[in-house]
């Protein structure tokens, strides 16, 4: 019988303190990485499966364990809005608004003119208001929080009407049926999935209805036979019947693009014009911004929400707050561009792909010929649960020829200092530049190098 593999792993502490001593990381970085490796080793003995190198696998978990989290990365895949990536990158002036509030006390609740408590947010519900028309506004933690808010505000123990086409999924488990459960409120389902008439809605109203809730599909399309009933025409039977409208637009904005082809109904200001009593969306979508759930409406139907038990655990803290204020002050001073979100929705083709040709002159100068280094069109995506559908004409920078396939290239650019995120097609490395930020380029060139020079001592090993 062959000696039992389990008694040739090393002990927890002794692993540790050699991780230590070769300045792995701190002591309890090293003794949990050496921990979850060696439980990750029996796990697989026991299993019958090879064990692989447990010092590596330990090394590497504590290296894991020891860089910050969430730690910044570049943004080369193209897509604005990435939600594994954060979504919406803040403008500098956000960013410095949350730093200088992170860093001291604020008056956050406090009215400096009298000594007094102050309201939080006071100045980013008269901004919201201006920008978009709105009655009154209201901000708290995400656009999930929004809804259920006021969903629990509005309906609790009554009905909310829905159409079969509108009951979604958005991703990160925001499930639209599960929501209404969680908010105490029944949902009463109308129509299809690809037809629902305002005769459906109609016909669903009774003395339980708390109300009626449009919701954005966001992240898919219908196309063919399809119908559904707008919002205006909602509004409409709703102030007949006296039941409140809540529209749950996801991603918005409160910039008039429509000129620049971006679709009508992500235009906040019109939703807010059509007469919803409440409209909601998130504050790091399309507005690109901070994480917040932006309620805006009546305002009798926002002071029900803002008194509701709820709010106080929805609410949104006071460094979401600083870069909310910071990032209307924006659009109010007529500075959209300093937006990064908005700049990339924006920019023309033509000065993408200047700079994607300035970053490929950069790379191929630092590299050499030991990549192909090419610009190419590409079309990239909103993402983040806006605009389906909408292409972003783009351009990248191409790698080709990487030694172990594009698919090792990309993974070494992910494990450099500051990681790049790419895309890969055809075999090759895709770095979109849209997605670039201004000071992002030598990052980029940075993480090549170091991804190259990795694959060198791999090779020389
Ligand atoms: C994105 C989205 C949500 C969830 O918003 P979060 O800010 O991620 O909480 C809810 N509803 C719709 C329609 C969305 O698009």
């Amino acid at each position: 019988m062959s000696e039992d593999p389990r008694r040739s792993l090393p002990g927890v502490d002794r692993l540790a303190r050699e991780l230590e001593e070769e300045g792995c990381g701190a002591e309890w970085a090293c003794l949990r990485a050496a921990r979850a490796a060696i439980d990750e080793a029996r796990q697989r003995i026991a299993r019958d499966e090879p064990v692989g190198d447990v010092r590596a696998d330990a090394a590497g978990r504590c290296a894991e364990l020891t860089r910050p989290r969430p730690g910044r990365v570049v943004n080369g895949t193209g897509v604005v809005l990435h939600t594994n990536l954060g979504r919406a990158p803040l403008a500098p002036a956000a960013a410095a608004a949350v730093a200088e509030t992170a860093a001291g006390y604020s008056d956050v609740e406090l009215d400096l003119a009298s000594g007094g408590r102050g309201k939080r947010q006071a100045a980013v519900c008269q901004m919201l208001c201006a920008l978009s028309g709105a009655e009154d506004a209201l901000v708290v933690n995400n656009n999930a929080a929004a809804v259920l808010l006021a969903l629990a505000a509005l309906a609790r123990g009554r009905e909310v009407i829905v159409s079969r086409g509108e009951l979604v999924e958005i991703g990160g488990s925001f499930r639209v049926p599960e929501i209404l459960a969680q908010a105490g409120v029944t949902l009463a389902e109308v129509g299809t999935t690809n037809r629902t008439h305002l005769r459906d809605y109609t016909a669903a109203i009774g003395t339980r209805t708390g109300a009626l809730l449009k919701v954005h599909r966001s992240n898919f399309e219908q196309r063919g036979f399809v119908t559904e009933v707008g919002l205006a025409e909602l509004v409409a039977l709703g102030t007949e019947r006296g039941v409140p409208v809540i529209d749950d637009l996801g991603s918005g904005t409160l910039l008039d693009l429509r000129a620049e082809g971006l679709p009508e109904d992500s235009f906040v200001p019109g939703r807010v014009a059509a007469g919803a009593d409440l409209v909601c969306f998130s504050g790091d979508k399309l507005l690109g911004g901070p994480q917040a759930g932006l309620v805006l409406g009546r305002h009798e139907i926002v002071e029900r929400l803002r008194t509701s038990p709820l709010a106080r655990a929805l609410r949104a803290d006071k460094l979401d707050l600083a870069a909310l204020d910071a990032t209307l002050r924006l659009l109010l001073e007529g500075r959209r561009e300093e937006i990064p979100v908005v700049r990339m929705l924006l920019e023309p083709v033509e000065k993408v792909a200047e700079r994607a040709r300035a970053l490929a002159g950069a790379l191929s100068a630092a590299i050499g010929d030991r990549l192909s280094v090419e610009v190419e069109p590409v079309v990239g995506a909103v993402g983040g649960g806006s605009l389906p559908g909408f292409e972003l004409p783009s351009a990248a920078v191409v790698l080709d020829g990487a030694r172990h396939g594009a698919d090792a290239l990309a993974a070494a650019l992910r494990a450099a200092p500051l990681p790049v995120l790419v895309r890969t097609r055809e075999d090759r490395v895709w770095i979109d530049a849209r997605t670039l930020l201004a000071d992002e380029p030598p990052l980029v060139v940075a993480a090549l190098q170091h991804a190259l020079s990795a694959d060198r001592s791999e090779r020389g090993a």
